[in-house]
């Protein structure tokens, strides 16, 4: 803190420690919580994500984003009789993920939530290590037209759709209405940027829909911090003490998603509040879009969807996308 910075622009009392990138007003910690809190308030209640009555399932991983869900969650449900049950994915990432564990288990103990720990191992039968190694060898000893885009794909692809799935599966054990992921406003936005860039038009359109049931067997999932900024989740942690896991993942982010990643933190540097143009034209996009054709998209929803033939779990084609990867990497080759 320097001794220039003026007082605190909400309370008039304490000295600011911090200001807001989005309108440069300097608050202290307490109001600066207290701001970042209100923002998923809003978000939770305009996007009506959880009833009263809700289990909802918080994937906590110890990195900083599902730490502070956590924490501002546990603020916000207090006041209702929902429940908070914390699950933490083990994906089997050697040298990175263990040394989350512990950090999560001990951020749900502090506020007294209920902790369960899956593993991918358990869940699939494989650790994402054993999935990546086993394309990288195919990469290497296949030929290239028995090359399919399955096996090409980057560790963070097989880890998204097998943590979707394990997410999924540990939700409903655990009798939970709605899964919480820490993704916030920068996290969002690149999805949107990256499925412009890749012309994926279906997931950019599907936007952020209502957590309705689409299926008895998927679990709604929703997105508390999706416009709160990676600055202020850090500035968050920080100021509420909190404690998280920072090493980086060994796989990092997948090529495309790192450029993305630079281009909107640089972006949002030079020009504060782009992040949230971004999302909030996506929003309106997408809100126009399935409003002039929900009728139309939920008939169809419900049915195009499986009980896929190896594993039974809900999906979208007659296999699971998880079984596709899992049949093309140890089966098929
Ligand atoms: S960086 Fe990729 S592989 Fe690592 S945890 Fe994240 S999504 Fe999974
Ligand atoms: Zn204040
Ligand atoms: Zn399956």
């Amino acid at each position: 803190m320097t001794k220039n910075l003026p007082e605190c622009y909400t309370c008039k009392k304490k000295p600011a420690v911090t200001y807001r990138r989005i309108d440069g007003r300097y608050l202290c910690k307490e109001c600066f919580s207290k701001w970042v809190s209100s923002i998923v308030r809003k978000t939770v209640s305009q996007k009506k994500m959880f009833e009263r009555n809700d289990r909802i399932i918080v994937g906590l991983s110890g990195g900083k984003d599902s730490t502070v869900l956590l924490d501002i969650l546990h603020k916000i449900e207090r006041k209702y009789p929902s429940e908070l049950i914390a699950v933490c994915i083990d994906e089997g990432i050697a040298n990175y993920r263990e040394d989350g564990l512990p950090i999560a288990e001990k951020a749900a103990k502090k506020l007294d939530v209920e902790f369960h720990l899956f593993s991918f191992k358990e869940l699939i039968g494989y650790s994402l290590d054993e999935i990546v190694e086993r394309s990288r060898e195919l990469q290497e000893k296949l030929p290239s037209k028995r090359k399919t885009k399955i096996i090409k794909h980057g560790p963070c692809s097989f880890c998204g759709v097998f943590r979707r799935k394990a997410l999924n599966i540990a939700a409903r054990k655990l009798n939970g209405d709605k899964v919480a992921t820490g993704h916030n406003l920068n996290d969002v936005t690149q999805t949107i940027l990256l499925n412009l860039l890749r012309g994926d038009s279906n997931k950019l359109l599907r936007g952020d829909l209502p957590p309705e049931k689409t299926h008895e067997l998927f679990v709604p999932r929703v997105k508390p911090l999706q416009a709160v900024a990676e600055r202020d989740v850090v500035l968050y942690a920080f100021y509420n003490n909190l404690t998280y896991h920072t090493t980086e993942c060994p796989y990092a982010v997948e090529a495309m998603r790192l450029d993305v990643r630079n281009f909107a933190i640089e972006i949002e540097e030079k020009y504060p509040g782009t992040l949230n143009c971004i999302k909030n034209s996506m929003d309106t996009i997408s809100h126009k879009w399935t409003g002039s054709s929900t009728e139309i998209t939920n008939k169809d929803e419900a049915k195009t969807y499986y009980l896929c033939e190896i594993c039974s779990e809900p999906a979208s084609s007659k296999v699971c996308k998880g079984c596709q990867m899992l049949d093309t990497l140890f089966k098929k080759n």
